[in-house]
């Protein structure tokens, strides 16, 4: 039977991801509800637009009123929550917005989820769930013999904004232990693929590779995280929606752990085969003419405060019990990510210039 999901975040890099998938994969309805932050983009959902099953409301989801008005009009039959604040250093800057929308902002999400499930028949809440989306940042650090974070892992967040995550995500569980909301909790570590927004260590990579920039890496690149495809996570979470127990956590990983600077330096391996430095204009008008490898542009830079050494996840759980497992090999993601931000220039160029947020009211409505 199809549905009507309500996304929270859906204008936002996995958000885009996810949105996309269901309504090209499914007969589900999507109510698609993003602030249009700075990290969202209408952009990244204009496929979409004429879709009578996307129905997109620029709506803030700290704005109580407002997320309540969306709740009595739609009616899901169940919610992602997507939205947030995600971007580590931006949190370490300013982190009064991290607890706006990564606090506040999920407190008012379970509050018109309660008030909706408890108005609903018996029949129509069986179905009904409550999905909160999160990352492998609240379990704090790994050493580098440690195993992998497991459901059980005590919270140990460092960063504003791991702490803002955690914070959601505690709240989420208190709302189905008091309430009895049916919630599900998502853990997930280091996405990357089409549509991440350029400040995010991948892009940036890319792009600054491309544009004949320097990289910067933190520290001497020695942190470790795992990386998963962004398909392989929207996977994920459609598994756990669909079959997950109402009640428990998945976390959800790549198995593929690199150290930041292997990372920078297999990205810019990749760029070297597809825009061979020898065709690249923007490297011969630039300050670096002359170097014979994008690797060459990596410039080490002071280490970000309270910075995490190592994630990694175990997620052996998702896998025994809802049969999920990564499909995209590294390599390949790797590859095809590096080619979709070569063949979309058009959308990273309207972020680098600020143009995208000018689109915003004008076409924001999908
Ligand atoms: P993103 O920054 O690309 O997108 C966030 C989206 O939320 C944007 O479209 C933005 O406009 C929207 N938003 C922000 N504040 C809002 C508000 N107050 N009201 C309504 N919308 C608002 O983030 P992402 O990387 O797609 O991450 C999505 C979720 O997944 C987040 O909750 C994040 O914590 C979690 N997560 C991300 C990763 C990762 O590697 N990117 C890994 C694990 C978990």
């Amino acid at each position: 039977m199809s549905r009507k999901i309500l996304i929270t975040g859906g204008a936002g890099f996995i958000g885009s991801n996810l949105v996309r998938h269901i309504v090209q994969t499914s007969d589900d309805t999507v109510i698609n509800v993003d602030a249009l932050t700075y990290a969202g983009n209408v952009h990244s959902i204009t496929d979409l637009t004429e879709n009578d099953r996307h129905i997109f409301s620029q709506t803030d989801i700290t704005d109580a009123g407002a997320v309540q008005a969306l709740f009595d009009q739609h009616r899901p039959d169940a919610v992602m929550h997507l939205a947030a604040e995600s971007h580590v250093d931006r949190s370490i800057d300013g982190p009064g917005q991290f607890i706006q929308t990564n606090i506040i902002g999920t407190y008012n999400l379970l509050q018109a989820a309660k008030a909706l499930y408890e108005s609903k028949p018996e029949n129509e809440r069986v179905g009904f769930r409550f999905h909160h989306v999160s990352t492998d940042e609240v379990y704090g650090s790994l050493s580098m013999t440690d195993g992998g974070f497991t459901e059980q892992t005590p919270y140990d967040p460092h960063s504003p904004y791991s702490a803002s995550k955690a914070s959601s995500d505690h709240l989420v569980r208190s709302w189905a232990d008091t309430y009895g909301l049916p919630v599900l909790i998502t853990n997930c570590s280091n996405n990357y693929g089409p549509f991440q927004f350029p400040e995010k260590l991948i892009p940036v990579v890319i792009l600054k590779a491309i544009q004949g920039k320097l990289i910067p890496v933190y520290g001497a690149g020695d942190n470790i995280r795992d990386w998963l495809h962004v398909q392989d996570h929207v996977e994920a979470l459609l598994a756990v929606l669909n079959s997950g127990q109402p009640g428990e956590t998945y976390n959800i990983g790549g198995n593929n752990e690199r150290s930041n600077l292997e990372l920078v330096k297999t990205i810019c391996g990749i760029v070297d085969q597809l825009l061979p430095i020898e065709q690249n204009a923007a490297i011969a008008s630039s300050d670096h003419a002359g170097i014979t490898k994008y690797e060459q542009l990596i410039t080490f830079v002071s280490d970000r405060p309270g910075h995490d050494l190592r994630y990694a996840i175990d997620a052996s759980k998702i896998r025994d019990q809802l049969n999920w497992e990564p499909q995209k090999g590294i390599e390949d993601g790797f590859r095809e990510t590096v080619q979709w931000y070569l063949d979309n220039e058009a959308w990273w160029q309207q972020i680098l210039s600020g143009e995208y947020r000018m689109d915003r009211l004008g076409t924001g409505k999908s």
